[in-house]
Order: C-alpha cells, then sequence, then structure tokens
C-alpha cells in the first residue's frame, strides 16, 4: 500500500470548490423532493475533511479511507452522511486486499457501493445517489477489465456517472424522502444523484493528465 503523496488534500479541495459552485442548485434539488439540507450536509462534511486534510495524505489510502467514512458519518447527517461514510469505511476495509491500481481500486469501489446498497436497502433505479454509484462502478470495473487506458476510463466514468445521475429524473423515487411524494417526484434529479456525480467528475478531472 502506497503512501498518498498529497492527492486526498486535492481532491478534497477541488470537490469542496465543485460543491460550493453548484450549492445553490442542489439545495434546489432537495427542497422539491426532499427537505433542502443534502448541500448543508455533505459541505458540514467536507469541512471537517478540510480540517484535516494534511493528516490524511500522511495515511496510507485504506486508513485514509477509514478516517474520511468514520469523519462524514459522525459530522454530515442526514441518510446521505450514513451513506457516504458506509461507502469510504467499506472501501477501507477493500483497500487492505486491494492494490491502487486501476484493477484494484475497481473492486474498492465496487466493495463501497455494495456495502451501501445494503445500509440503504436500495439498488439501481430507485432515484438515489446509487443511480450514479452503480453504473460508475460497472465502468470502472469494465475499463479496468479491459486494461483501457487512464484518460479513455476517466472518460468513460464521468459520461456513467452524467446518464445515470440524468436517469434520476423520471424515476419514481422508492427509498429516502422523495418516496413520500409518490408520482410527484418524477421530473426532478435526486440531489445525492448529482452530488455523487459532481464528486466523481471533479476527481476524474483531477485524476485527466490530458487537461
Ligand atoms: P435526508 O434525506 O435524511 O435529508 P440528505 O438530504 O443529506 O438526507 O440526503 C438525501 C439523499 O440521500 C437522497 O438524495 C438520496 O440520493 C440519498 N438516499 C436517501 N435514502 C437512500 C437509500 N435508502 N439508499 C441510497 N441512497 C439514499
Ligand atoms: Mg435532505
Amino acid at each position: 500500500m502506497t503512501a498518498i503523496n498529497g492527492q486526498l488534500s486535492h481532491f478534497i479541495s477541488a470537490i469542496s470548490q465543485t460543491i460550493d459552485a453548484n450549492a445553490e442548485e442542489v439545495a434546489e434539488l432537495d427542497r422539491a423532493i426532499g427537505d433542502g439540507d443534502h448541500v448543508n450536509n455533505l459541505q458540514r462534511g467536507l469541512t471537517e475533511l478540510t480540517k484535516i486534510s494534511d493528516q490524511l495524505d500522511s495515511l496510507d489510502w485504506s486508513s485514509a479511507f477509514m478516517k474520511i467514512g468514520m469523519t462524514l458519518m459522525s459530522t454530515m447527517g442526514g441518510a446521505s452522511g450514513s451513506l457516504f461514510g458506509t461507502l469510504f469505511i467499506s472501501m477501507a476495509k477493500a483497500a487492505k486486499q486491494n492494490d491502487m491500481t486501476s484493477k484494484g481500486f475497481a473492486h474498492i469501489f465496487e466493495q463501497g457501493v455494495e456495502s451501501v446498497k445494503q445500509r440503504g436497502k436500495a439498488d439501481i433505479g430507485e432515484k438515489t445517489m446509487l443511480d450514479t454509484l452503480i453504473p460508475v462502478a460497472n465502468s470502472l470495473s469494465k475499463n479496468a477489465a479491459e486494461n483501457s487506458e487512464l484518460n479513455e476510463l476517466l472518460a468513460a466514468i464521468s459520461q456513467a456517472a452524467i446518464e445515470g445521475m440524468k436517469s434520476t429524473k423520471d424515476l419514481l423515487a422508492t427509498k429516502g424522502r422523495a418516496s413520500f411524494l409518490g408520482e410527484r417526484a418524477i421530473g426532478h434529479i435526486d440531489a445525492g444523484a448529482r452530488t455523487s456525480q459532481l464528486m466523481i467528475c471533479t476527481i476524474a478531472d483531477c485524476l485527466d493528465t490530458k487537461r
């Protein structure tokens, strides 16, 4: 397991900027079919991660994912706090058995997403963050198995994230607060699917050497 060498603080800062820049839109999405607090929950978690980002840079990947997961779990609140927390805690466990190669990370991310499914008792097509996370996990596994070039893999996961996020618009919600609205939730993008997509696309942009 290799040291992180400053990558995580860079990702956290880039993600914080992206979420801040899109905060009003995300608040609007969660107000339409939830209670409006999703972006504040996420910004609270990101503020805490920013405070410990130097420390995160000094840890190995597994320990860093664990610290991120525990921090999100204890500071964010909301359904998304426990789900994003679960994602990273599960990734921390998987990172002990896998290297940070494309194939190794594909396994790590897949494990994380599997735990989110279990924790939320949800799957694809239920108008949640999983409609972004599952297609991204699938695209990552497929491109890693095919030994795609890094930039090709990054473009593919960004596209999977965007398509997954957009797919939530026409879905009926069967999990989370939006499920209370029945048919009235149709026509709105899910807030957690949007923030998941924004974060994944931001990391992909950071790693894309052609940019
Ligand atoms: P809360 O719904 O408790 O106010 P947030 O507003 O922070 O929490 O997060 C809402 C987001 O959490 C939703 O937009 C959705 O993406 C996600 N979510 C809610 N319930 C579930 C679930 N059971 N499985 C997966 N994701 C969920
Ligand atoms: Mg909410």
